[in-house]
């Protein structure tokens, strides 16, 4: 087997910025041999400009929904985009299919090695079955009544059955259009342990669960869906759906998090203390954010309840592009005291625990083989417009 030395003026290890001090060891086939000090690691050094880093890890993504790119106008608000998005959904199968296909290309080009991709239909299957990048399915479902809840639930079992041979659970789209009923069956249903649910999107989705008002209601009007029995909890979104998720060895990604308050997140630990709960990861797609609502979720309180944080590029209905180095640069100007190596695990490391596949991704520790990425540009450690990042193996 052939070995590549690669050093460069930073090595971002997955948990660590170290200097050019450091080689980093792989395979010809990209699994990683070890970090060792430049001075043992002898001829043929592989010397570049920039910050050595593992493969970018998208937690939050719909690549189905890319024909959809540049159609929807931002900054129109939550129900308006949900509205949009719905009422979108008869395009022909071809342009589907090229944008699908178009968008995965994009995602390789941008250094990205593995996706939690949100699944409505099974128009993803063939290109995922080309084995390019690695993917964790999410077969999504919605039904706002209890009695819709075993036909819905059966409905996404057979697409889960589709993408069987592929990593994929049974997710819930969002506390607001699920109900108590069919949240129980995903979390009871066996083998579901990996889970992802979109989280207070909006403020209008805590309005309505505390009030049951605001513009949820005329959102359902406009869909035909009856909330006439629907019971305001008075609680904030997160706090009336999180108690259904109860599997303690499983991992629940909460994406989105805008209208996640501080109130949330110290009842969200007292919660813990009591009762089961997942792994939270808190997965923030600030591109998607901003096309949508112009604001962003409140990054230092997350941070400062500990939250676990990962990123998502969500899809091209609601972003420019399917690049989480881009979601990097747009934090890092909103929150310019966050560190490079702390965005750079949400990026690689945490994202790759969310997804349980921490054994392959997300570190250059041996025997992984996380993909091998060069970001440019990046002066100081800052990340500006001109950064770019592109795979090295
Ligand atoms: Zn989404």
């Amino acid at each position: 087997m052939h070995y590549r030395k690669f050093v460069a003026d930073h090595l971002f290890t997955g948990r660590r910025m170290l200097d050019d001090q450091y080689a980093l060891i792989a395979r010809s086939d990209g699994e990683i041999e070890g970090i060792i000090e430049k001075k043992d690691a002898g001829e043929d050094i592989e010397t570049y400009k920039g910050i050595l880093s593992p493969g970018w890890i998208n937690c939050h993504c719909h690549l189905e929904l890319s024909h959809l790119k540049g159609i929807i106008p931002e900054h129109t608000g939550m129900t308006h985009f949900l509205l949009s998005v719905m009422s979108r959904r008869n395009i022909a199968l071809p342009r589907i299919m090229e944008a699908i296909e178009e968008a995965e290309r994009q995602m390789v080009n941008a250094g990205i090695v593995a996706v939690g991709d949100i699944c409505n239909t099974p128009h993803t299957l063939s290109q995922k079955s080309k084995g390019n990048l690695v993917y964790h399915n999410f077969v999504e479902t919605m039904g706002f009544q209890d009695a819709l809840a075993d036909n819905r639930f059966e409905q996404a079992l057979q697409l889960y059955k589709t993408f069987a041979g592929m990593p994929v659970s049974i997710a819930p789209h969002a506390p607001y259009s699920v109900s108590r009923s069919l949240l129980a069956l995903i979390n009871d249903y066996p083998g579901n342990e990996i889970l992802t649910i979109h989280n207070q999107e909006s403020e209008e989705e805590n309005v309505f669960f505390r009030s049951g008002g605001g513009a949820f209601p005329e959102l359902f009007g406009a869909l035909g869906i009856d909330i006439s029995g629907f019971h305001p909890s008075g609680k904030s979104s997160l706090q009336t759906c999180l108690p259904s998720f109860e599997k303690k060895d499983s991992s629940l990604i909460l994406v989105h998090n805008v209208a996640t308050s501080a109130e949330d997140l110290q009842w969200t630990a007292h919660y813990r203390l009591r009762y089961p709960l997942p792994e939270l990861y808190w997965c923030l797609c600030p591109g998607a954010n901003q096309y949508i609502q112009g604001r962003l979720p409140d990054i230092d309180l997350l941070l400062s309840n500990g939250c676990k944080l990962t990123l998502g590029s969500d899809s091209l209905a609601s972003n420019h592009r399917l690049d989480i180095l881009e979601e990097l640069k747009t934090i890092q100007r909103h929150f310019p005291h966050i560190t490079l190596a702390d965005l750079l695990q949400w990026a690689t490391l945490n994202g790759a625990e969310a997804l349980h596949i921490q054994d392959r991704f997300g570190s250059f520790d041996p025997g992984k083989s996380p993909g091998i990425l060069l970001i440019e540009e990046a002066e100081n450690q800052r990340l500006s417009e001109h950064t770019r990042s592109r795979r090295l193996l």
